[in-house]
């Protein structure tokens, strides 16, 4: 399956927009993370009007993947009479959600590690990004392939990693980072290198970049996103 992304960007370039993707089955829309940039490209696209439901799994509170959920939320409910599911497996999204203004009765949340939706599979994996909030990569199983979204992290779970060596997950998108740094929340490049064989590159997509680094991930032999989402 491929990810459509409406970014690629990190928090701090906004010119690539928030790294956010999407996929879709039959009148279903999927999309993950719902970032500043997020509620203007589905817009745009009109997607949130063409498919009759909208299901956003979100990676983590950080406002480049939350700061137009809000929006987004109430623009379906009271514009387009739908009711967005939001999938995060904690409470604290539906409290932020309250704050903003969100009423409970707009949306649905699924407040679960496990989702299941016709020809859908999604778990929600712990992942490492900032000491003082939680994150979530997917693992997405649809159209008999597995695949997997990391969130923001600055490294990949091991039981992944064991999945996608023993090629159960065919494709990883990763948030990677140019260079290494004392202070850990996305994925140095150069680590990404020493777990990743060059064989199994071209199945790893690097995402959510603060630098281009395209030539360097290119000569590596990673894919990475581009196109339409910059
Ligand atoms: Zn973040």
């Amino acid at each position: 399956m491929d990810l459509n992304f409406l970014g690629c960007g990190s928090a701090f370039n906004p010119l690539y927009g928030n790294t956010s993707a999407y996929f879709t089955n039959k009148d279903q829309l999927y999309v993950i993370d719902g970032g500043e940039s997020v509620f203007l490209k589905l817009y745009q696209k009109e997607l949130l009007k063409k498919y009759a439901g909208i299901t956003i799994m979100v990676t983590h509170m950080h406002a480049d993947h939350v700061g137009s959920l809000p929006s987004i939320i109430s623009y379906c409910y009271y514009v387009l009479g739908k009711k967005v599911t939001v999938i995060y497996p904690e409470k604290s999204l539906w409290i932020l959600l309250g704050l903003m203004g969100i009423d409970p009765d707009i949306y649905i949340p699924v407040e679960s590690s496990l989702f299941t939706a016709e020809g859908l599979k999604v778990w929600a994996v712990s992942v490492k990004h900032a000491d003082d909030i939680s994150c979530f990569g997917y693992i997405i199983e649809f159209a008999g392939e597995k695949i997997y979204y990391s969130g923001d992290s600055y490294e990949i779970p091991k039981d992944v990693l064991d999945g996608f060596y023993k090629r159960e997950i065919s494709t990883i998108y990763q948030d990677t980072t140019e260079f290494t740094s004392d202070h850990r929340s996305h994925c140095p490049l150069e680590e990404l290198e020493e777990c990743i064989p060059a064989d199994l590159r071209r199945n790893v997509f690097c995402m959510h970049f603060t630098t281009d680094f395209t030539e360097k991930l290119k000569k590596k032999g990673f894919g990475y996103i581009q196109g339409n989402c910059r």
